[in-house]
């Protein structure tokens, strides 16, 4: 089913994500964390494409897999480091597994020095563009409440998510966010400029301090004091760290559903064991507002 269509009779959508196996090794365990995170009945699980150093192989793959247990895939595709032409084969194999639903995104600067990106993309608008050429897609985009990291002008970078709204998504997720008020100005700003479609608010429930580490090196997310006392408190004690950390995005989520937020999308990390946690604290409230 397109998100779209789930969008239209929810008043709240959750959604959850994972990432491909780093080798092919990995990936029944992907399929048990997809299998078991599908039970806890959320509208629709994301798989990233070559993020975190993962494969972009598998995401076709486990985005089957989810649509095999009855919930709506996001496969996401990123562009800025591919040809039309493969950009081209990996849409034709989403509709081959009627795949619906594609996070189109830039991806991130090559690291490697010696790699040149081919050019062929510089916008995640324009791989929406491509998108619908190739077919009838329900499309998401990213952003950034915080401003994307390249853009070092907040203003701008709205400006530029209306350019990719306005290509054709239908709704968007955020990055990360581990203080709500970012959230809250992003949407009335977002609002102010004409972009209206669903903003789906991104959690990462961080459970080690080795996490937080990675986390910080991919985003310029703001940590509020009560957070990092939180680390500095029980990042030594593994147990306590998962309690505090579970807690934590329990609270922010009760806090964004107060606030009338649009959706929830957590960052599950494959790990389905904390986003059962948290799904089962808020389980009452998910009822009363879904
Ligand atoms: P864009 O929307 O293209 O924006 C990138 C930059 O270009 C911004 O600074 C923007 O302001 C600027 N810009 C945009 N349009 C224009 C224009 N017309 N003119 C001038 N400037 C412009 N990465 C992966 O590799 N795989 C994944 O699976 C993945 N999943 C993600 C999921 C989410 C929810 C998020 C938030 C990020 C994800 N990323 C993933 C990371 C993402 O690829 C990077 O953050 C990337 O740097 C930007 O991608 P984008 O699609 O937001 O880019």
């Amino acid at each position: 089913m397109k998100i779209s269509e789930i969008i239209a009779r929810k008043k709240l959508i959750l959604s959850f994500e994972i990432f491909p196996p780093k080798k092919d090794t990995g990936l029944e365990s992907v399929f048990a964390c997809a299998d078991e995170l599908c039970r806890c009945n959320p509208d629709f699980i994301s798989v990233t494409y070559g993020a975190g150093g993962g494969t972009s192989d598998y995401t076709v793959e486990i985005a089957s897999r989810i649509k095999e247990n009855g919930t709506a895939p996001l496969a996401h595709l990123t562009c800025l480091s591919s040809t039309k032409e493969k950009v081209r084969s990996v849409i034709k194999a989403f509709k081959e597994k009627n795949i619906e639903n594609i996070l189109a995104l830039r991806g991130d600067k090559p690291q490697n020095q010696d790699f040149t990106p081919p050019e062929d993309f510089h916008y995640a608008s324009e791989l929406i563009k491509e998108i619908l050429a190739e077919g009838d897609f329900c499309i998401g985009g990213a952003c950034y409440p915080e401003g994307h990291p390249e853009s070092g002008n907040r203003e701008k970078d709205l400006e530029n998510l209306k350019k990719k709204v306005d290509a054709g998504c239908s709704f968007l997720t955020t990055q990360m966010i581990f203080d709500n008020t970012m959230l809250y100005s992003f949407i009335s700003r977002a609002r102010r400029i004409g972009i209206d479609i669903p903003i789906f608010a991104g959690i990462m429930p961080i459970t080690n301090a080795s996490q937080l580490r990675r986390m910080l090196d991919l985003s310029n997310a703001y940590l509020p004091p009560k957070f990092l006392a939180l680390v500095d408190r029980f990042e030594k004690d593994q147990k306590a760290m998962e309690q505090a950390g579970i807690a934590y995005a329990t609270d922010q989520i009760i806090d964004l559903i107060t606030n009338g937020a649009d959706g929830i999308h957590i960052y599950a990390m494959n790990k389905p064991k904390i986003v059962e946690k948290i799904v089962g604290n808020i389980s009452s409230i998910l009822e009363a507002v879904r």
